[in-house]
């Protein structure tokens, strides 16, 4: 081959998803929905924008139920992209988080070729959105009365009496709620206790079974977020909690799903949506220290500047004091992910409350007397009411939340500025990469890669930092001569998605390896004309 011939490089440019869908809304707002009902959901958004949605079942509740997965990324681009996660509903009771799962697909759909910025999101990302790992919960706690239900629906004798789930809780005087009660064994003459200072609490019901005690035998028994291997052996054995954390780790059914989905994937960053308080729990060791104390004490900081304060005032927000924390979560979500899967950002998100909204005046006291007092909570719905005002005003109080896990998801801007060597098979090509870490918290966890025609390993490269921009040199032999054809390589890693660019041959040695044929004509030329008039 002529040897006058240069190799040049060309990024492959992303493909882009040309928009055919309208707007799209849920087909049940302001209301929670029921699993079947987020079936639907999802197969109405996957039929309106086939472009982007790719629907995966991962696994099936202990009913028989489907646990799906959302992938929302421009389809168009085959390359692996930076991946990452929002996971919800854990617990059955939190339908809250089901309904913020299905907004953030409708707002990533909503402003694909819209909002730049988002849409640049997709294009580069594989977003992965599980709207409910407890269907089965929800079922019981959107359509069948008892909407406490917070585990899974194995079923449990727990009264010995041969029966299962024969006695829980229900709505006694037919108000249209299950009121829960907490009990304080004292008098307080001046101020009344804060709800997590009562002594002890139940739900209303009555005995149904006729053995003299009431809601003995509740429905479900597996805490799904006690039920990971981490730190599990401290978990509670005790299957009358509320916490109980299974017989073994991955027991369960649902937490086997996504244990089986989440070995495929790499996230450097991923959202577990609960609900119960506001928070934004990090991942702790079991000695009470954040795993990752800097850069949680820099996100801490990030959400105080993004989330209404209302959110600030929860767990997590260690201003000053990072190490004064409760401890990991026994058999917890986020445990699992950052010390199994290496996550580095696996955060716990508690939505309960809207800024407006406190949740201490839901306890109405219902007796204060010397000895005792009682307050009653007439529901999680009354507080919680997605009719009147709360679900798209919480969204749009958390959306930045959002946008910031896809702002932080680690993603590498690759060019190749320089190309040396040879050109033909068995020489040594080498190339010059520049890179920028477009996220200023995460950097790019393992070493970028220089992938071949077959992703084969060619060359391994450095790692960035969050923020970083550097330069690194690959080189690899060439297994086949160049040529007009092309050869394909990526440049990246697993967490960061790759970059493609084609190898080919240039023409015979031009002053600019990027100049086309007819750049080079033009200058050329340009230089003949310059020569001619100057001999004139
Ligand atoms: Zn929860």
């Amino acid at each position: 081959m002529d040897s006058s011939f240069i190799p040049v490089a060309e990024k492959i440019d992303v493909p882009s998803v040309t928009r055919t869908w309208d707007t799209i809304s849920l087909l049940y707002e302001d209301q929670f929905h029921d699993p079947a009902e987020v079936d639907e959901e999802i197969d109405n958004i996957q039929s309106l924008v086939s472009e982007l949605v790719d629907v995966e079942i991962i696994g099936e509740s202990i009913e028989g139920r489907n646990i799906t997965c959302l992938r929302i990324t421009n389809e168009m681009n085959t390359v692996q992209k930076a991946k990452t996660l929002v996971l919800a509903q854990h617990h059955g009771r939190e339908q809250i988080t089901v309904e913020l799962a299905l907004r953030f697909v409708l707002w990533l759909l909503n402003g694909y070729g819209v909002d730049t910025v988002l849409t640049e999101y997709v294009d580069t990302q594989e977003v992965y959105v599980i709207p409910t790992l407890n269907p089965d919960a929800l079922d019981i706690v959107v359509n069948d009365g008892n909407h406490w239900l917070r585990k899974n629906l194995r079923p449990y004798d727990n009264d010995g009496d041969g029966l299962f789930s024969e006695d829980d809780a229900e709505d006694a005087d037919g108000d249209g709620s299950i009121s829960e009660y907490i009990v304080y064994l004292k008098s307080y003459p001046t101020e009344v206790p804060a709800i997590q200072d009562a002594d002890y609490w139940y739900y209303e019901g009555i005995d149904n079974d006729n053995d003299t005690l009431f809601n003995e035998d509740e429905i479900g028994l597996v805490d799904l977020n006690r039920n990971y291997p981490n730190f599990w052996d401290f978990g509670v054995t005790d299957v009358t909690t509320q916490e109980y954390r299974g017989t073994t780790p991955f027991s369960e059914p649902e937490t086997q799903a996504f244990r089986d989905f989440a070995q495929q994937h790499k996230f450097a960053m991923a959202y577990s949506l609960h609900s119960g308080t506001n928070a934004t729990l990090f991942v702790q060791s079991g000695s009470n220290y954040w795993v990752e104390p800097t850069l949680y004490y820099q996100m801490a900081s990030d959400y105080r500047g993004i989330l209404p304060s209302g959110f600030n005032n929860g767990l997590g927000y260690p201003v000053f004091d990072v190490l004064n924390l409760a401890s990991a979560t026994a058999g917890g979500w986020g445990e699992w992910m950052y010390y199994e899967q290496d996550c580095t950002a696996p955060i716990t998100f508690e939505i309960y409350t809207n800024e407006s909204a406190n949740v201490e005046d839901a306890y109405v006291i219902i007796v204060n007397n010397s000895t005792h007092i009682i307050r009653e909570w007439e529901g999680i719905y009354g507080y919680f009411d997605p009719v009147v005002e709360h679900i798209q005003t919480l969204w749009l109080e958390l959306l930045p939340a959002f946008e910031y896990l896809l702002e932080m998801t680690p993603r590498i801007d690759i060019d190749i500025t320089g190309i040396s060597g040879g050109i033909n098979t068995g020489e040594t090509l080498t190339l010059t990469t520049s890179m920028h870490c477009l996220s200023s918290r995460l950097g790019s966890k393992e070493s970028v890669t220089l992938l071949g025609n077959e992703s084969e390993v060619l060359d391994t490269m450095t790692t960035v930092e969050a923020s970083q921009t550097l330069t690194d040199e690959a080189s690899f032999i060439l297994s086949k001569d160049l040529s007009d054809s092309g050869y394909t390589i990526s440049i990246g890693n697993n967490y960061t998605g790759y970059a493609r660019f084609v190898l080919s041959l240039g023409s015979p040695a031009g002053p600019d390896l990027v100049l086309s044929g007819i750049g080079i004509g033009i200058v050329l030329a340009a230089i003949v004309i310059i020569v001619y008039l100057k001999r004139r």
